[in-house]
C-alpha cells in the first residue's frame, strides 16, 4: 500500500510528492528535521520536538513556516491516513527552492519546504535489543561543531553505521579530545556506583528530547545524575552503559570496542530506566 505523505500543505501518495532539484535541502543540506515516535497511535513528547525544531530553525536564521497546532494536526492526519499504531513521524523543513544553486540564501519570502511522512514500526517498544544490549565501536567525531542543531547533514553518522555493521557491531560512539560526545544517532550514558553520567549540553552534542526526559525521570526515581564528559576507558570500566533516542527509547550497551561493559548483560539501571521512560511516555503521549 502506498503511503500518504505531507508536502507543503498537501497530502499526496508518496510517488507524487516531488521536491525541486534546487531545493536548499537537496543541494546544501540546508534543512532541519525531527522524528517523533508513536505508540498506540499517540505522539511521544510532541511539545519537546516542537521546541527543538523552533530552536534549530532559529539557529539557522530560518522562519518556522507552520504553527505548532498545524504540525500537530498534520502529524495526526498522517497517522490516521496511514493507519499507524506504532511507528515514527519524520518531519523536515528546508530553506526552500532557491530556483538555482547558490551559496547565498534565497531572497526573503522564498517559501520553505515542509515534508512529513510516517514509518510503520509494529512492536516499536518491544525491541529485542533491550534484552541483548548493543555492541558499539568507537570512532573519531569528525562532524561539524554545531551538533546541537538537528540538520539533515547525516553523511558521517551514516558512514559510521555502515562501518559498525561491517565490523559486526550495532552502532558507533564518537570520541573527541579523548571524551565521548554521543552515538551516531543517540545520546550516551554510563552508570558507575549507581550514578548516571552523561555529557553536559553544549554545541558538541544534540540536545536529545529523550535525554531531557530521562534525566528528569532518573532524578525522580532517586538515581543520582552527573552531567559531565566521560572517556571511552571510563565507559569500558563502567558498571553499565546505555543510549537514548526518540525511536530507540533507552537501550543498554554491553560492549564497547570489544570490551565487555559490566558483566556483559543489560544492567539493572538501564533496564529500569527503559521501563520508567516507556511507562511515562505512554502516559503523557498525545
Ligand atoms: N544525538 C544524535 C546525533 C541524534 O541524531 C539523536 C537522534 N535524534 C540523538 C542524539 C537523540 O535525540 P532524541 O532523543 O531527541 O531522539
Amino acid at each position: 500500500m502506498s503511503r500518504t505523505v505531507y508536502l507543503d500543505g498537501q497530502y499526496l501518495p508518496e510517488a507524487e510528492a516531488k521536491v525541486s532539484i534546487f531545493d536548499r535541502g537537496f543541494v546544501m543540506a540546508d534543512g532541519v528535521y525531527e522524528v517523533t515516535s508513536v505508540l498506540d497511535g499517540k505522539l511521544l513528547d510532541f511539545a519537546g520536538h516542537m521546541r527543538r525544531l523552533t530552536r534549530s530553525l532559529n539557529e539557522l536564521g530560518m522562519d518556522n513556516p507552520l504553527s505548532e497546532q498545524d504540525y500537530l494536526d498534520a502529524h495526526r492526519k498522517l497517522l490516521e491516513l496511514n493507519g499507524i499504531t506504532d511507528g515514527l513521524v519524520y518531519l523536515q523543513v528546508t530553506r526552500g527552492n532557491a530556483g538555482d544553486r547558490d551559496f547565498a540564501f534565497p531572497p526573503e519570502g522564498t517559501p520553505q519546504t515542509v515534508v512529513m511522512f510516517t514509518q510503520a514500526k509494529p512492536g516499536l517498544a518491544e525491541n529485542p535489543q533491550a534484552q541483548t544490549g548493543l555492541r558499539v565501536i568507537s570512532a573519531p567525531d569528525l562532524r561539524w561543531h554545531r551538533r546541537d542543531i538537528k540538520t539533515v547533514q547525516l553523511l558521517y553518522p551514516s558512514l559510521l553505521k555502515m562501518e559498525a555493521k561491517a565490523r559486526g557491531a550495532d552502532d558507533a560512539w564518537l570520541v573527541e579530545d579523548g571524551f565521548v560526545t554521543e552515538g551516531t544517532s543517540n545520546n550516551t550514558y554510563i552508570v558507575k556506583d549507581g550514578t548516571l553520567i552523561t555529557r553536559d549540553l553544549s554545541n558538541d552534542i544534540l540536545h536529545g528530547i529523550t535525554r531531557t526526559a530521562l534525566l528528569r525521570l532518573a532524578s525522580e526515581a532517586q538515581i543520582k545524575v552527573e552531567e559531565r564528559p566521560f572517556t571511552l576507558a571510563e565507559a569500558q570500566a563502567a558498571d553499565e552503559a546505555l543510549i537514548t533516542s526518540a525511536s530507540a527509547f533507552v537501550l543498554p550497551v554491553v560492549e564497547i570496542d570489544g570490551a565487555q561493559v559490566g558483566n556483559g548483560q543489560p544492567g539493572p539501571i538501564a533496564t529500569r530506566l527503559r521501563e520508567i521512560y516507556l511507562e511515562e511516555s505512554r502516559k503523557t503521549a498525545i
